[in-house]
C-alpha cells in the first residue's frame, strides 16, 4: 500500500442501482451496487474508504447518512440521488461529483458553483447506445411495433389492427432538440433512411461541415421547428431553459398525428399534457426511457399513456445509456476522473460541466 495515497485518505460515495442474481449472472453489469464500477480494489488498495449504496432517498438514507464526510460521490442518471442545495449544504468535505454516465441534472450545478464542488461525467460514454435507442423508438413508434408484438403474445392475428397505424420512416421530416454528441449522431443514423428532411433546434450551431455531412437545416424558432416535424427526438440537457420545454403550450404547435421521442430527461417534457396529447389524438406516439421520477411509480401517468387507438407508447425503463458496452466506458471514465483528482492531474476539459465556481460546459443553458 502507498503510504501517501493512506495520509489523503479519500472516502468515496457511489449511489448505483440495484442488479441482485443478475450482477453474478453478468459480471460486466458493472453500474451496479454489486459489482460497483469494478473499482472496489483499486480504491482501497489505496487506502481510500469506498461505501456502495442503493439508498437514496430522504434524508435517513445511506447516501445522506455518508454525504455529511465524504469527498467524492459518485451519481449516476439511471438511479439518480439527487443532490440538492439541502443535501450539499450537509457535504461540508465534498469536492467533485462525478456523474457516472452522461447528463448531471440531478446535481444542482448552480449550487455546485457556489460550494465550488466539481462536477464532472464520463461525456460521451453512452451516447452511441442513446442514439441507437432513439432511432429504436422512432421506427417502433412508426412502425406501430408494440401493439403488434403485444398482439401476437396473446395468441392473436389482426393484420389491420396494426396496419391501421403503421407508416414508413422515410419521407418523414424528423427534428432534435438539441444537436449535440446524441443528437448528431441520431441524425447521422436517420440519414440512410431517406426523411424528407432532417431539422435541428440548438442554441449552438452545428459546424457547417457536419450540418452538411447529414443534410440537417437549423430552425431557429421552437414553435416554427415543432410546426414542420413528423418526429420530433428530445436530445439536450435538462436545466432552467428545457424544463417542460414540451408542455401544453408548445405541443399544439406539433403537427397533428407526430410523434415525440425522449430520451434525454423526463422533465423536458410535461408527462400529463403528453398523456392528454396522445388521448386527444394529437400526439400519435411517445417513447423513450427517462421519466421525471425515477423509479417511475406504477401509477406514473406514461405508463397509461396511449394513442386513441390503444398503442403509441413505447416507454422503458432508464436503459438506453446502461449498455454493458456503455458500462465498460463509463467505469474506466469514473477511475480515471478519479486518478487525475488524487493526483491532481487535469481533467479531461470534455468531462467537467462545473469547476473553479463556474460552469465549464456551455450545454447546461446559455449562460
Ligand atoms: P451534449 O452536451 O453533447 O449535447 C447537448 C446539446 O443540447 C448541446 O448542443 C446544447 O447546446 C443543446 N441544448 C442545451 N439546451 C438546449 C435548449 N434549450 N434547446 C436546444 N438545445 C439545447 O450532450 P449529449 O451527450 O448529446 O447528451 C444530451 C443529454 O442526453 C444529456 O445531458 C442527458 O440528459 C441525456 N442522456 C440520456 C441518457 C439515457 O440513458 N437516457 C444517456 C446519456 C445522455
Amino acid at each position: 500500500m502507498n503510504p501517501t495515497a493512506v495520509a489523503n485518505k479519500e472516502k468515496i460515495l457511489a449511489v448505483l442501482y440495484t442488479a441482485g442474481k443478475y450482477a453474478k449472472e453478468q459480471p460486466k453489469l458493472l453500474g451496479t451496487i454489486e459489482n460497483k464500477l469494478g473499482i472496489k480494489d483499486w480504491l482501497e488498495s489505496q487506502g481510500h474508504e469506498y461505501i456502495v449504496t442503493d439508498d437514496k432517498e430522504g434524508p435517513n438514507s445511506e447516501f445522506q447518512k455518508h454525504i455529511k464526510d465524504a469527498t467524492c460521490v459518485i451519481t449516476t442518471p439511471f438511479h439518480p440521488a439527487y443532490l440538492t442545495r439541502d443535501v450539499m449544504n450537509k457535504a461540508d468535505k465534498l469536492k467533485i461529483a462525478i456523474t457516472a454516465g452522461v447528463g448531471s441534472d440531478h446535481i444542482d450545478l448552480n449550487a455546485a458553483n457556489e460550494r465550488k464542488i466539481t462536477v464532472a461525467e464520463v461525456t460521451g460514454s453512452n451516447v452511441v447506445a442513446v442514439a441507437e435507442h432513439v432511432l429504436m423508438t422512432i421506427l417502433n413508434l412508426v412502425r406501430n411495433f408494440v401493439p403488434a408484438h403485444e398482439q401476437i403474445m396473446r395468441g392473436e392475428w389482426d393484420v389491420a389492427q396494426v396496419a391501421r397505424n403503421s407508416y414508413d420512416l422515410e419521407g418523414k421530416v424528423v427534428g432534435t432538440i438539441g444537436a449535440g454528441r446524441i443528437g448528431y449522431r441520431v441524425l447521422q443514423r436517420l440519414k440512410p433512411f431517406d426523411c424528407k428532411e432532417l431539422l435541428y433546434f440548438d442554441y449552438q450551431a452545428l459546424p457547417k461541415d457536419a450540418a452538411d455531412a447529414v443534410g440537417v437545416r437549423r430552425v431557429d424558432d421552437l414553435k416554427d421547428f415543432l410546426s414542420q416535424c413528423d418526429i420530433v427526438t428530445v436530445n439536450a440537457p435538462l436545466h432552467e431553459g428545457t424544463h417542460h420545454l414540451i408542455n401544453d403550450d408548445t405541443i399544439k404547435s406539433m403537427k397533428p398525428g407526430s410523434w415525440l421521442i425522449n430520451t434525454a430527461r423526463g422533465a423536458i417534457c410535461d408527462a400529463a399534457a403528453v398523456k392528454r396529447a396522445m388521448a386527444s389524438g394529437h400526439i400519435n406516439g411517445y417513447g423513450g426511457d427517462v421519466w421525471d421520477t425515477q423509479p417511475a411509480p406504477a401509477d406514473h401517468p406514461l405508463r397509461s399513456a396511449f394513442n386513441t387507438m390503444g398503442g403509441g407508447n413505447a416507454m422503458t425503463a432508464h436503459i438506453s445509456g446502461t449498455s454493458l458496452d456503455s458500462q465498460e466506458r463509463y467505469a474506466n471514465g469514473v477511475k480515471e476522473i478519479l486518478d487525475n483528482y488524487f493526483n491532481k492531474k487535469e481533467q479531461n476539459p470534455a468531462n467537467l460541466i462545473v469547476t473553479d465556481g463556474q460552469y465549464a460546459s456551455k450545454a447546461y443553458g446559455k449562460r
